[in-house]
């Protein structure tokens, strides 16, 4: 199913009222996104849409069965779903949509993560979180003036997501280096230029100016495009990614409220980077070491990268967010099982690398 981005300035949202004109449309918005739902509403009635209203007065949304349930029911006498709102609210239509056998749109309300575009939802079920594979949605309207309303952690969470993709991308070269592993040029090149586009609009950024905001939500568009471009999750998700959902599954174990998704990215790409330039600046015999020093040397400091977060507002340190060090302990240790995919810190864990830095690591960002 192919993804339509439409960027408000450029063309308004007419490509999509022409595509949903006459149809019946559920809306799924919450306390804080409803005044961007009223807004898209009035231009969906003035294309002959027939409205359902899907609110949720929650300032926390959590996508549990219930709440689930009262948007299956809207979407099942619906022709199309839309989202007004960020990663809960996308899950849910894109989940509730993909069951009704129709297709779903999403205006997204922040840019704090790279998920809108996925084909994965995560969702509670019976209080755990899974996540289902669900068809993406056809149509993203991005609108960088409502965006840029969004809180500043949204945003800063975003970066936190983009800054990853140096991380995953470089695990991604370094599975190549030692397994062989296939790198899909096309999908590897969108993620990079989309990252380099992010980081160049950075001083924006930190002024949340509409622009550089649009580059953002542009750029985590495109991990959902890429993954979708080779198949499989390698373009947007590494090491980074695998220390976050580590965190995730703890902070869900203990019954806490779960951190953003891109500020814990954020904190596993600096460790991630440590690893790396560990590797190179020590000279750590490994397999294929040359080139998987000079791989390293490729990457910017863990120090760099600790100040363009800092600069957007992005929490650098693992008690800002309330993990512990023991938590931390447990991340360093374990979190390369959490999926089968090769990275910095498999190879770090299989030199017994990682247990050696694991008190430094510790002493510097808990
Ligand atoms: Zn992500």
């Amino acid at each position: 199913m192919s993804i339509e981005i439409l960027y408000k300035q450029n063309n308004g949202f007419t490509p999509f009222l022409l595509a949903v004109a006459g149809k019946r449309v559920a809306i799924l918005y919450d306390v804080n996104t409803a005044p961007y739902a009223e807004e898209i509403r009035e231009q969906l009635k003035g294309a002959g849409c027939q409205i359902t209203d899907v609110p949720y007065p929650d300032e926390q949304l959590l996508p549990t069965e219930d709440k689930c349930a009262k948007a299956q029911l809207a979407a099942d006498a619906a022709e199309y779903v839309l989202a007004v709102g960020s990663g809960t609210l996308n899950d849910m239509a894109k989940s509730v949509a993909t069951r009704a056998g129709i297709p779903s749109g999403v205006l997204p309300t922040a840019a704090s993560m790279d998920g809108y575009c996925s084909a994965g939802a995560a969702l509670m079920r019976d209080g755990f979180k899974v996540t289902d594979t669900v068809n993406p949605p056809a149509h993203v309207l991005v609108d960088a003036d409502v965006i840029r309303t969004a809180p500043r952690e949204m945003t800063a969470a975003g970066f936190g997501d983009i800054v990853g993709k140096y991380t995953c991308l470089a695990d991604w070269q370094l599975s190549n280096i030692i397994n062989g592993e296939p790198i899909h040029k096309e999908a590897f090149a969108m993620m990079e230029q989309a990252r380099e586009a992010c980081l160049g609009a950075y001083e924006g950024l930190v002024r949340n100016e509409s622009e550089a905001i649009e580059t953002l939500t542009s750029a985590l568009l495109k991990a959902g495009l890429s993954m979708a471009l080779c198949g499989n999750s390698r373009p947007a998700s590494g090491s980074e990614h695998h220390q976050s959902h580590f965190l995730e599954m703890d902070f869900a174990r203990r019954g806490l409220p779960i951190p953003a998704h891109g500020v814990k990215v954020g904190l596993g790409t600096m460790i991630s980077l440590e690893l790396y330039h560990y590797l190179s600046m020590a000279r750590v015999p490994c397999r294929e070491q040359q080139r998987v020093w000079a791989l390293a040397d490729t990457l910017p400091s863990p120090d760099r990268v600790r100040e363009l977060l800092a600069g957007v507002g992005c929490p650098v340190r693992f008690r800002d967010i309330g993990v512990t060090r023991e938590q931390m302990r447990q991340m360093l240790a374990l979190a390369h099982t959490v999926r089968d995919r090769y990275t910095v810190l498999t190879l770090c864990a299989e030199l017994g690398l990682t247990e050696r830095l694991t008190e430094p690591l510790i002493d510097k960002y808990y």
